[in-house]
């Protein structure tokens, strides 16, 4: 039972990012994991960010939703959580990919204001809209409360059921203009790599400069939210373009696009960065579609995919589902992907600009929680 536990925490990694490109919206750990109701289970349980991670996947119709969560310090220490879900806080602190601060305040506010993100919380910030006056507009603020099959959202604030994402405030798009340094050594925030911590002998991915969460404001200083220091410009951030990958009419995740990083996707990719389309693919579709089957690349503002599978793929241009106007796209061929464009690996298996790909289909989200053994999540039954 142990390691089923550990594997839905390690699913939920997946889940929990600080990617201003990526996370769909944010949460205070420190908060989720007392949502006792939504399980009937231990005062504390880390498996309740799964929870609301499935429920907010459910709501988008999407699959691979990651939330951008900011945690008390105390959290780490929190004697409800077992010693195992504290060890897996500290991870995902130490490798950044949840903020840990001493006094978040309110920077889950802050967070939501700079990057136009809905908030998951039972919260009602009463005297705040005044500071973020988007508070009340419809599915900003959303409480996940119980339901039938797994946690709903309901309005406290500003109505509405469906999270709805607002635009970047002018600040945050200013600061993720840049990139930012801490001076502080081992910063998993905005740092250089290197330094020590519990892990610092587990093997940590750099942050890429792309993909750094944005600066908390103090008197209008960009600072580091963690260590409170003054953050140093290190120049323009890279540009990035964040892709979907739609399969059955469903977007199974995104992924982000680099000018330093081609990106290879198909059946099983030999690049590790790659993006792995087995787990959802049929036997016909396993069987066509190659390991490494396409290529993207961003070049001055422009994705440019390349063909480099057995079979060869097709563009639909502007999105158009007419078989007359798939465009082949013959194996080593490539193309720059216009606007709206999608490129098709086969029939139903899609990838474009995350933007241009609407999602939503009869299927259901690929559970967090799958693993999770049944004893432990006394789910209410409908
Ligand atoms: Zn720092």
């Amino acid at each position: 039972m142990r390691f089923e536990i550990s594997k839905v925490l390690d699913a939920i990694e997946g889940r929990v990012c600080t990617d201003p490109s990526l996370a769909r919206a944010v949460v205070d750990l420190a908060e989720v994991i007392r949502w006792q109701d939504l399980d009937g289970g231990r005062p504390a349980s880390l498996l309740r960010l799964g929870l609301v991670i499935d429920a907010l996947a459910r709501q988008l119709e999407e699959d691979s939703v990651p939330v951008y969560a900011i945690v008390h310090r105390a959290l780490l220490s929190d004697a409800d959580l077992t010693s195992n879900e504290r060890m897996v806080v500290r991870r995902w602190a130490d490798d950044g990919l949840v903020e840990v601060l001493d006094n978040p305040g309110d920077r889950m506010l802050e967070v939501a204001d700079l990057l136009g993100l809905p908030v998951l919380s039972r919260v009602r910030f009463d005297g705040l809209g005044g500071r973020f006056p988007w508070l009340g507009q419809p599915g900003r603020v959303l409480a996940p409360v119980p339901g039938a099959g797994g946690p709903v959202f309901i309005a406290h604030v500003g109505g509405g059921q469906s999270p709805a994402t607002g635009t970047r405030s002018p600040a945050g798009a200013k600061l993720l203009t840049r990139q930012w340094r801490c001076p502080e050594p081992g910063c998993a925030l905005f740092g250089g790599g290197g330094g020590g911590g519990a892990f610092a002998d587990l093997a940590r991915v750099d942050r890429a400069p792309a993909g750094q969460p944005p600066p908390t404001l103090r008197g209008g200083v960009p600072t580091c939210p963690r260590h409170g220091a003054r953050l140093g410009d290190a120049g323009p951030r890279p540009r990035t373009e964040v892709l979907a990958v739609r399969i059955g009419g469903l977007v199974r995740r995104r992924f982000v696009l680099t000018e330093t990083q081609p990106v290879l996707v198909g059946r099983a990719p030999d690049q590790s960065e790659g993006i792995t389309l087995g787990q959802w693919l049929n036997d016909e579709s396993r069987r066509w579609i190659s390991r490494n089957h396409v290529r993207f690349e961003l070049r001055v503002g422009e994705v440019i995919v390349t063909d480099t599978s057995t079979n060869g793929s097709g563009i639909r241009p502007k999105g158009s589902m007419a078989e007359p106007d798939r465009l082949p796209l013959a194996p080593q061929q490539s193309r720059v992907l216009g606007e709206g464009d999608i490129v098709e690996l086969y029939p139903g298996v899609q990838i474009g600009r995350a933007e241009e790909l609407p999602t939503g289909a009869p299927f259901t989200p690929t559970s967090v929680m799958a693993e999770a053994p049944t004893m432990t999540m006394r789910l209410p039954r409908p």
